[in-house]
């Protein structure tokens, strides 16, 4: 690599001058891009295409055939030059964070076109089966179960939804889990676009949210305080409001639940 630049000047692509790609390996919509040395030294760049994200090669001086200055990463080896542009995810990190094994497990990606529902539903199935207790709210976030949902979305969609965030599989059936994986898909959808609030689509109005990140507030449909924990193996911080959100003691979720 003779040259790097992104857009993000937290991705410190500099560490790459110097470099030789060592390995391009696509995992689903996923592109990794290795740059030795190897051993503990590599470092791989880590980007996700989403719907509308492509890399674009060509020779130096050449058009990109994008305007240059929306390019999220641009690396160059002497006259031949690469750039990325609308990925969802970029992001370089040395290989032994990378967790391959998780990619490789990685349920469907509910950003491609057209999500794969049946099979995101026999992993939840499995997940029951194997794991009764795992919350409804561990459950959104699996990306083994289903791959891009944020904590936004979960923690919105479980709002919108009146779901206790720490209902246990086993009172969850299929119809209300398809529910509301459905609608994290479609408000992360409906979020992509450019310039989009990431609270654009929940209701809550523009660039607001219901309850993420709104811990100490008083909920925006009853006034009742906002509270939040940690949940999860790996932890991740859950927002709900706990009257809109009441545990309903004994009953299984049957849904859509409203
Ligand atoms: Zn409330």
């Amino acid at each position: 690599m003779t040259a790097a630049s992104a857009r993000d000047v937290r991705l410190g692509i500099g560490r790459l001058v110097g470099r030789t790609v060592t390995e391009v390996e696509a995992r689903g919509k996923h592109l990794l891009i290795g740059f030795g040395p190897g051993g503990p030294e590599e470092l791989v760049l880590h980007t996700h295409m989403g719907m509308k994200g492509s890399w674009r090669v060509r020779s130096a001086g050449r058009p990109w055939g994008r305007a240059a200055s929306q390019a999220l990463v641009v690396i160059e080896a002497g006259d031949h030059h690469a750039g990325c542009w609308a990925a969802v995810i970029v992001r370089l990190v040395a290989r032994h964070d990378l967790e391959l094994g998780s990619l490789s497990s990685l349920g469907p990606d509910v950003l491609v076109d057209r999500l794969d529902t049946e099979e995101v539903m026999a992993r939840v199935r499995r997940r029951r089966a194997l794991r009764p207790d795992t919350t409804i709210g561990e459950l959104l976030l699996d990306q083994t179960v289903a791959a891009g949902i944020g904590n936004v979305y979960r923690c919105e969609a479980l709002f919108l939804r009146r779901v206790w965030p720490f209902l246990p599989l086993d009172r969850v059936d299929d119809d209300s889990a398809a529910d509301l994986i459905g609608l994290c898909t479609s408000m992360l959808r409906a979020n992509l676009g450019a310039g989009a609030g990431r609270g654009r689509d929940t209701g809550a109005g523009p660039g607001r949210q219901w309850v993420h990140r709104r811990a100490g507030l008083p909920c925006r449909r009853c006034g009742t305080t906002v509270r939040s924990t940690e949940l999860g193996r790996t932890p991740r911080r859950i927002y709900w409001c706990p009257a809109c959100q009441a545990p309903d003691p004994g009953g299984v979720l049957s849904g859509p639940w409203r």
